[in-house]
């Protein structure tokens, strides 16, 4: 039987933080309001009522996007995408099409794999429908709140680093300060753009020629089945011959299977147009410095810092690079600029959670104590030759002069060891062990 392959583009909406909501003055604040209270007749649609873009909303949206790397255009444009649905009663909602604020843009996964983006652009949320007792209700509140949608290539191959970058782009909104992205609250929405081809097809990166999108994900784990559902479903379909259906589907979690939803329109069936309604768009050089200037140390950048300041493995630095680790990291600073061990402090305050309301002295006793298990130097030994010889092509690497590989190796001890190694001790050691095995001359 053939066997099939993976093709996986994302979709996500997240709503940005701002005082106001996108095109109007309402109190953006609406996630515990009675329904139908934050609501004017521009988030309502009432007709005639004009729209004004909020600047905030652009600009996290810039920031997002030069966070991510993506190119920020000079001129940019918001376009009228027509459908009709009660939730959305004006008949089209505001959104960009041809002039995004951002185009392509990049992010890393813990593996080195990198995420291409296609764009990130900025629209408005519609209002949320209740279907309760053969009735509908439409509560306005979110009908008009700032939604930034990232949009990824293809490029996913596995289910797992797709989960990874919505969680790393989640990690992303709040360590830059401009959104809570709490799904639970609706605040991040996740869509997965989902077909499969052959492996001949994967080799000649030919795509396929149909999408089936799954919408509305308000969980990671969720979307995580949906996915492997989905897979399983076309799988099969393909198997018998047959042809997978371009088509819009819902997770229902009860069932554990994804649930046809709508036939899938074509881009061209929203009749996108520009907002008559907003002038166009131009950002000068000078704004986008000053947004430049504005951002804070971000997630990966912090993680090379803390590996290569502290030697930190990748694990721990990860885990203390994190937007939600910000308290975490500000204690462990502090601790090593009053003189205590970075990688024995990062290690106690991860895997003891009663270490991290301790004063510096409390902490220094644990650590104290703690510290007696640290490996012994004939301990040591042995974890260096196992890493040693378990990676040859590292070693390959260093003696054709890529010294930085090194850095490697101590990475593989400090993980193999659980952190519990002075890694100064073993960079040192792993050069003595390398040039008395190999010959070589490094220092
Ligand atoms: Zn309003």
């Amino acid at each position: 039987m053939t066997e099939y392959k993976l093709v996986l583009g994302l979709e996500v909406h997240i709503h940005l933080k701002t005082e106001t909501k996108m095109f109007c003055g309402c109190d953006s604040n609406i996630y515990e309001a009675e329904p139908n209270t934050h609501v004017c007749p521009v988030c309502l649609g009432l007709p005639g009522a004009l729209p004004v873009p909020n600047f905030e909303a652009i600009k996290k949206t810039q920031v997002l996007g030069l966070a991510l790397d993506s190119i920020l255009n000079k001129e940019s444009r918001f376009d009228r995408k027509h459908y009709f649905y009660p939730d959305l009663p004006k008949g089209f909602q505001i959104s960009q099409y041809k002039q995004p604020l951002c185009e392509g843009g990049e992010i890393e996964l813990d593996s080195g794999n990198k995420v291409s983006l296609e764009r990130i652009h900025l629209e408005e949320d519609t209002a949320k429908s209740f279907h309760e007792n053969g009735r509908t209700l439409i509560d306005f509140n979110k009908s008009g709140m700032p939604l930034v949608e990232i949009v990824t290539k293809p490029v996913f191959k596995t289910v797992g680093e797709s989960v990874e970058f919505c969680k790393k782009i989640q990690d992303l909104i709040i360590t830059l300060g401009i959104g809570d992205a709490d799904m639970e609250k609706g605040q991040m929405r996740l869509e997965a753009n989902i077909s499969l081809r052959t492996q001949e097809m994967e080799y000649n990166d030919i795509l396929p020629d149909y999408k089936v999108e799954i919408k509305n994900i308000n969980s990671f784990r969720f979307m995580e089945k949906a996915i492997i559902a989905e897979i399983k479903r076309q799988t099969e379909i393909l198997q018998k011959g047959n042809v997978v259906n371009q088509e819009n589907r819902g997770w229902d979690e009860r069932s554990g299977t994804t649930v046809s939803q709508r036939v899938k329109e074509e881009a061209h069936d929203y009749r996108y147009f520009p907002e008559p309604d907003i002038p166009l768009l131009y950002f000068d050089e000078k704004h986008i410095e000053e947004l430049k200037n504005s951002l804070p140390e971000l997630p990966q950048q912090k993680k090379t810092r803390l590996m290569t300041r502290y030697g930190l493995t990748a694990n721990i630095a990860t885990i203390l690079s994190t937007g939600y680790s910000f308290g975490l990291l500000k204690k462990f600073e502090g601790f090593v600029e009053s003189g205590l061990d970075p990688v024995k402090t990062a290690n106690i305050l991860i895997n003891k959670k009663e270490s991290r309301d301790m004063s510096f002295e409390e902490f220094e006793k644990l650590l104290n104590v703690s510290t007696n298990r640290i490996i012994n130097e004939k301990n040591l030994k042995n974890y260096l030759e196992e890493v040693v010889k378990n990676n040859r092509n590292i070693i390959n690497d260093i003696k054709g002069g890529k010294l930085s590989a090194i850095e490697f190796l101590v990475g593989q001890v400090m993980k193999n060891t659980k952190g519990q190694a002075d890694p100064v001790k073993v960079r040192e050691l792993l050069k003595s062990e390398i040039n008395k095995k190999f010959n070589t001359a490094i220092d």
